[in-house]
């Protein structure tokens, strides 16, 4: 079987800081890690692969930096990379960077089974994955924490709904988002860590690309960041209710409840 995996290169959450003048998170090698669920994407592709025999690809996109996180993906046993990267691509938000990672899929070739992680911890929308199928016009199940291939033609994913578990047969092609619990994700090995500086990194641009340029980067976002501002706290207050009959304390202690909305 063809497996696809999305990696997304993301600000270690400890390190996070973003410009206050444009409102973008800054990115620069030392603070950027592979996102965590993706390593969770990766192992159930590689997991499967190990089952049925196949290959797995992995793709990002990014700026050209974010090669690093594809070759973390080969060190750890993908089969081939592909970064999509232009300074075209720039700014954009999640339909254009789901529409960006769709077309460049359909150039690379047809897959059975596309993995994202189920959100990224520096944007965490988590909709690239559900929006790259849409995009593709194929199935699609997210926040998957159980994987199995035992008919041909669908894979069976469980997934936790409240307090049920969800099981559901998937048809392929499709794409299936991957929590942490899904699997635990194996190291790099020795033989994948020489590999990943042999590997060629496919680099993929806008002019390699199927795009529309008016639905790419900023012009084919139409969400904006108007501002970014720290959160402030809500300001607690104590209410004291002293020297009051009990049952007239009771009733300001309900009074103050009902105003905000607690009983
Ligand atoms: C108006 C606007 C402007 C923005 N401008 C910029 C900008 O200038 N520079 C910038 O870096 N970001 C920018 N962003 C953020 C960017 O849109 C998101 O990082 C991107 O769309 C992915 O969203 P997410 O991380 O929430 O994905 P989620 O849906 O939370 O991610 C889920 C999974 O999708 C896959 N995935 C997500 N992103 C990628 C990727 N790039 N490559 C491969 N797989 C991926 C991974 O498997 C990931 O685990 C902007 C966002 C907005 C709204």
């Amino acid at each position: 079987m063809k497996f696809l995996v999305c990696v997304k290169q993301v600000v270690d959450t400890s390190q996070m800081e973003v410009d206050p003048a444009t409102g973008r998170l800054k990115r620069n090698n030392a603070n950027s890690i592979l996102n965590p669920m993706d390593r969770n994407a990766l192992e159930a592709a590689l997991s499967l692969r190990d089952q049925t025999g196949g290959r797995v690809t992995v793709i990002s996109m990014g700026p050209p930096q974010a090669a690093a996180v594809l070759k973390e993906a080969i060190s750890m046993g993908a089969d081939e990379a592909y970064l999509v990267t232009d300074r075209a691509f720039g700014g954009a938000d999640t339909l254009a960077t789901s529409y960006t990672l769709a077309s460049a899929i359909r150039k690379i070739g047809s897959f059975d089974l596309i993995f994202c992680g189920m959100e990224s911890i520096d944007s965490n929308t988590a909709q690239i994955g559900p929006e790259i199928a849409a995009t593709l016009g194929i199935s699609d199940v997210s926040a998957a924490i159980g994987l199995s291939y035992e008919k041909e033609g669908y894979v069976q994913v469980e997934r936790q709904f409240g307090d049920d578990l969800e099981v559901l047969d998937m048809k392929l092609p499709g794409v299936v988002t991957c929590t942490g619990e899904l699997n635990k994700p194996r190291y790099p090995s020795i033989k994948g860590i020489l590999k990943k500086d042999e590997v060629e990194i496919h680099n993929l641009t806008a002019a390699d690309l199927p795009v529309d340029a008016g639905r790419i980067g900023m012009k084919g976002s139409p969400t904006q960041v108007r501002q970014v501002r720290p959160v402030v706290p809500p300001k607690k207050e104590n209410l004291r209710i002293e020297g009051k009959p009990a049952a007239e304390a009771v009733e300001e202690l309900f009074g103050a409840m009902r105003k905000l909305n607690l009983v």
